[in-house]
């Protein structure tokens, strides 16, 4: 059997409290294969970044358990979260948060320095096609360049799981697929299990497992045997 990167039972999320409590997971089940690409769709407010950021130990659950391999995320303290984040942990995110005043390599190097066992960030740049602009500025790139270096800031600590939370989102479907490109890439060459959450429903193509999301809940999973290749999506 696949060991599992993630089982989640009962995940639960309230915001605030009382008549202005939001319910952003209404308790989740799900397993998630180690090494898999994840696919998460489904409308604006159905609980989908909540979910990434509660598994990636950003934030808290209100209720429910997730258990990363066999630890479980829910019951940490704040500096065995800061741990787990450190180690195995990478975020991607719709708009790159990148430093405008340090090149890439500065950038990736960010993160290099506090892991435990990075990469060199000129090989983290050479892994998302960067290696000959590592020595320039976020305003130099372009758009999908920038998020190529948010990219490889995050797999520079060689990290289990990628989170990443519209990361075409702001990108030319051209630009998007050269992303999703990368995002394969580092599944097969790092073994990385990514979590890719986008409002084109195409990428589920590339994906293993598509999720469907719909009001705090899971709606629909959907195992996909003819996977594509990114080039291959259109959107
Ligand atoms: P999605 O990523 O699918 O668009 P989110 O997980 O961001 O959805 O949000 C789910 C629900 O939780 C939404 O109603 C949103 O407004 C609410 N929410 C998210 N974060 C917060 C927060 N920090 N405080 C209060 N409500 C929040
Ligand atoms: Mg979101």
């Amino acid at each position: 059997m696949t060991k599992l990167a993630y089982k989640i039972r009962g995940l639960t999320k309230v915001y605030g409290e009382g008549h202005s409590a939001v319910h952003a997971l209404r308790g989740v089940d799900l397993d998630i294969p180690q090494g898999e690409i994840i696919v998460l769709l489904g409308p604006s407010g159905s609980g989908k970044s909540t979910l990434l950021n509660i598994i990636g130990g950003l934030d808290s659950a209100t209720d429910g358990e997730a258990f990363f391999q066999d630890q479980n995320l829910t019951t940490m303290t704040e500096k065995q979260l800061t741990q787990y984040r450190r180690r195995q942990i990478g975020f991607v995110f719709q708009f790159y948060n990148l430093m405008p005043s340090l090149t890439a390599r500065e950038n990736v190097e960010l993160v290099t320095e506090i892991s435990d066992t990075p990469m060199e960030a000129a090989k983290a740049l050479e892994l998302v096609g960067l290696k000959e602009r590592a020595d320039h500025f976020p305003s130099q790139l372009s758009g999908g360049e920038q998020q190529r270096v948010a990219i490889a800031r995050a797999i520079a600590k060689q990290p289990s799981v990628l989170f990443c939370d519209e990361p075409t989102g702001a990108l030319d479907s051209v630009t998007g697929r050269a992303v999703l490109r990368v995002l394969k890439d580092v599944n097969q060459n790092l073994g990385a299990t990514i979590f890719i959450v986008t409002h084109a429903a195409a990428t589920g193509q590339m994906a293993d497992r598509i999720i469907h999301f719909a009001d705090g809940g899971v709606r629909k999973i959907i195992e996909n045997k003819t996977k594509l290749e990114p080039e291959d999506i259109h959107w």
